[in-house]
C-alpha cells in the first residue's frame, strides 16, 4: 500500500506531517511504501535525504496524489482532491464542520477523508489527539507571545535595587491549552488566576497553583464528550461583566474560550481592552473561529489606547519542530493503530469508535454520523 506525504500549501506553516523518526517507523510496516514531496522537511531544515534514509522515496506532488492509496498533510488543499485516485484515503485537518466544500469535493471524487480534529477524546484515543498535542504548544506559545511583548517581568525581583511585584495574568478558557498556559506562567513566577465555564476545571486549575475566579452563571456544564456548552445570552452578558474587574487588574489576558466547530463566544469586550493598564497584552487563541476579544484580527498586533491585542490562529507552527513532533507521532499512532501486518494494509474498522470518530467521507456520502447530522439540520 502506497502512503504519500505531502508539502502543505499554506505559506505560513512551518510545520511537517512526518518527521524522519516517524518515517522510519512508518516505513519499517510490512507492505507499506512511503513516499514523500520533495523538499517535505525545507521548513524545518530537513533534507530529503533524511527521510530517504529512513526508508520513503522523494516524488513529486502530481504522482503522489495519483498513485497513492492513502496521502496525508496537515492541512487539505480542496483542489488536489480531484487528482486523487478513487478509494483512496485521505488523512488530514478538515474543520468539517465548516468546509461542507471539501466533503462535496471528497464525494465527488469517491475519496474517504479522515479528519484529523475528529480523533474521541477517549483514553485510547489520547496518543493520536492532534487537538490536544498542538493545543499544549498553544498554551505554551501564548504566554512566550505575551511576555515577549510585555515591558515587565514576569517574576518577583528582590534586588538592592529595588523590588519588583510579579505581573499578573488571567487566562480565560481552561482546556488543554489553557492548563499548559496557566502552567507556563506560573513556571516564569507570575500571579494566574483563571476562569472557565465547566465547574470540573477549578480543581485543576488550583492543583495547578493559580486562581479560579468564580462566577456564578447558573446551569453551564460540559457535553458528554467533555466540551463545555454554549451559554445563553444573558450567561455571557454576566461573564462579561464578571472577566472585567480581574482583566483591569492584569497585565497579560489569555483568552482560549472554544466551543468545538461553532463560533466563540466574545468574553472579553471592547471597552475592557480600552480601560486596561498601558503596556498590557492579550492573546486571542480563538481569533480563527471568530474571537474572544472585540477588535482583535487573526495575524495582526491591534494597539488600542497602547494595549495590545495578539491575534494568532496558528500558535503551534511559532515553534514547527516540537509542534511536527508530536503532530507526526500523533499520525504515525493513527496509522500503526489501523495498519494490518497480515493483509499489509490500512484497515478501518468501521465498528471500531475511532473510525467512527474519524472518518467523515466514503464512498460518495458523509458517513460520520454527526457531521450527518449537522448538515441534514
Ligand atoms: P476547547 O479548545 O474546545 O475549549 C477550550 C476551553 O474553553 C474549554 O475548557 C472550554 O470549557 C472553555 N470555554 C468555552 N466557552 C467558554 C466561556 N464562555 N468562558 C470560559 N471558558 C470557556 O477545549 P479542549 O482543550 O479541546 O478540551 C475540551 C475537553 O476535552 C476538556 O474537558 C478536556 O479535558 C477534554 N479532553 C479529553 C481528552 C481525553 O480524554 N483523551 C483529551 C483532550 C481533552
Amino acid at each position: 500500500m502506497k502512503v504519500g506525504v505531502l508539502n502543505e500549501s499554506c505559506e505560513s506553516e512551518k510545520r511537517v506531517a512526518l518527521t524522519p523518526d516517524t518515517a522510519k517507523k512508518l516505513s519499517s510496516k510490512p507492505g507499506l511504501d512511503l513516499v514523500f514531496e520533495k523538499g517535505l522537511g525545507e521548513s524545518l531544515k530537513i533534507s530529503d535525504k533524511e527521510y530517504v534514509d529512513a526508508g520513503a522515496t522523494a516524488d513529486t506532488k502530481e504522482n503522489i496524489l495519483k498513485n497513492s492509496d492513502v496521502v496525508v498533510r496537515i492541512s487539505l488543499d480542496k483542489s488536489e482532491i480531484s487528482m486523487m485516485k478513487e478509494g483512496a484515503i485521505s488523512i488530514s485537518s478538515l474543520d468539517p464542520y465548516n468546509n461542507k466544500d471539501i466533503l462535496d469535493e471528497f464525494n465527488s471524487s469517491k475519496v474517504t477523508g479522515l479528519s484529523l480534529e475528529m480523533i474521541p477524546r477517549t483514553t485510547r484515543a489520547q496518543k493520536m489527539d492532534i487537538l490536544s498535542s498542538q493545543a499544549n504548544i498553544a498554551g505554551y506559545a501564548m504566554v512566550m507571545l505575551a511576555a515577549s511583548g510585555l515591558q515587565k517581568i514576569l517574576p518577583m525581583m528582590t534586588t538592592p535595587a529595588g523590588t519588583i511585584r510579579p505581573a499578573r495574568v488571567f487566562i480565560i478558557g481552561v482546556g488543554v491549552a489553557g492548563l499548559q498556559a496557566i502552567a507556563t506562567a506560573k513556571r516564569l513566577g507570575a500571579i494566574v488566576e483563571a476562569f472557565d465555564t465547566r465547574p470540573v476545571v477549578e480543581e485543576q486549575v488550583k492543583s495547578l497553583g493559580a486562581k479560579f475566579v468564580k462566577v456564578n452563571l447558573g446551569e453551564t456544564g460540559e457535553t458528554k464528550d467533555g466540551y463545555a456548552k454554549e451559554l445563553t445570552k444573558e450567561q455571557i452578558a454576566i461573564q462579561q461583566d464578571a472577566m472585567k474587574k480581574t482583566a483591569l487588574n492584569a497585565d497579560i489576558v489569555i483568552t482560549t474560550a472554544k466551543l468545538f466547530g461553532r463560533k466563540a463566544p466574545v468574553v472579553i469586550t471592547k471597552d475592557v481592552v480600552e480601560n486596561m493598564k498601558k503596556g498590557s497584552v492579550l492573546v486571542d487563541m480563538a481569533v480563527e473561529s471568530g474571537g474572544n476579544i472585540e477588535g482583535s484580527v487573526d495575524g495582526e498586533t491591534v494597539d488600542i489606547n497602547g494595549v495590545k491585542i495578539i491575534g494568532v490562529s496558528n500558535l503551534p507552527s511559532e515553534y514547527a519542530e516540537s509542534s511536527s513532533n508530536m503532530l507526526s507521532n500523533n499520525i504515525y499512532n493513527l496509522m500503526d493503530e489501523f495498519w494490518d501486518n497480515e493483509k499489509e494494509s490500512l484497515v478501518l474498522k468501521p465498528e471500531d469508535d475511532i473510525v467512527q470518530g474519524v472518518k467523515i467521507t466514503e464512498n460518495g456520502a458523509i458517513v460520520n454520523e454527526n457531521i450527518k447530522s449537522f448538515y441534514n439540520k
